[in-house]
């Protein structure tokens, strides 16, 4: 038990300023920042899942360009 620290799982949401466990945050890639996935598309303007999945598209319809 570290004394100064003793809920380390408790983070403070970047956005809403709430406590929160980081352990059960929807947020799929920053669960240490935002206490949930809105928060966390509120805060960036997009999810980074959102945005690897229409990098994936954009990917995928060059492909399909390419082998037309
Ligand atoms: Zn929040």
């Amino acid at each position: 038990m570290n004394p100064t620290n003793p809920t380390p799982n408790i983070r403070t949401c970047t956005r809403c300023h709430i406590k929160y466990d980081w352990r059960r945050s929807s947020s799929t890639s920053l669960k240490m920042t935002y206490c949930n996935s809105l928060c966390e598309a509120a805060d960036l303007g997009f999810t980074i899942e959102a945005l690897i999945r229409s990098e994936f598209v954009r990917t995928r319809s060059i492909e399909r360009l390419l082998a037309a």
